[in-house]
């Protein structure tokens, strides 16, 4: 019996979103997310950034690849707009960008938090 609406096993037809979704299983990638101009839950993958501008953040929602910079821009959701957004600039994105609340529970939060920390500074000119 053929379902028209089941997906190969090899996941073909969603390349990115099985890729990341790969990274996680491994423990590599962990989630993060910001809430500037609206709010974004993203996928990062510390060892993709290798550059400054290199798409290492998968959006949860739409599944596209985006750097650092550009994910902070990146929403789904109207901004809130209790929130002040003033001042908002988006080279500051390490500023916005904070571990995922969704691991705030884990055991592994600490070190997701220090490699984030990592990341934040690895291209930062002090
Ligand atoms: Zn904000
Ligand atoms: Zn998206």
């Amino acid at each position: 019996l053929l379902r028209p609406h089941t997906f190969p096993q090899n996941g073909s037809l969603l390349p990115a979103k099985n890729s990341l979704a790969q990274l996680k299983e491994t423990g590599s990638a962990f989630e993060v997310e910001h809430d500037c101009l609206g709010k974004c839950q993203g996928l990062f993958a510390p060892h993709i950034y290798t550059q400054p501008d290199a798409p290492c953040i998968q959006c949860l929602e739409c599944y596209a690849m985006f750097s650092t910079q550009t994910f902070v821009m990146h929403s789904h959701r109207s901004p809130d707009k209790r929130t002040c957004h003033w001042g908002f600039d988006s080279a500051k994105w390490h500023c916005y960008i904070h571990l995922s609340s969704k691991h705030a529970e884990s055991p592994d939060s600490k070190k997701m938090k220090s490699i984030l920390k990592e990341m934040k500074e690895k291209f930062s000119r002090k």
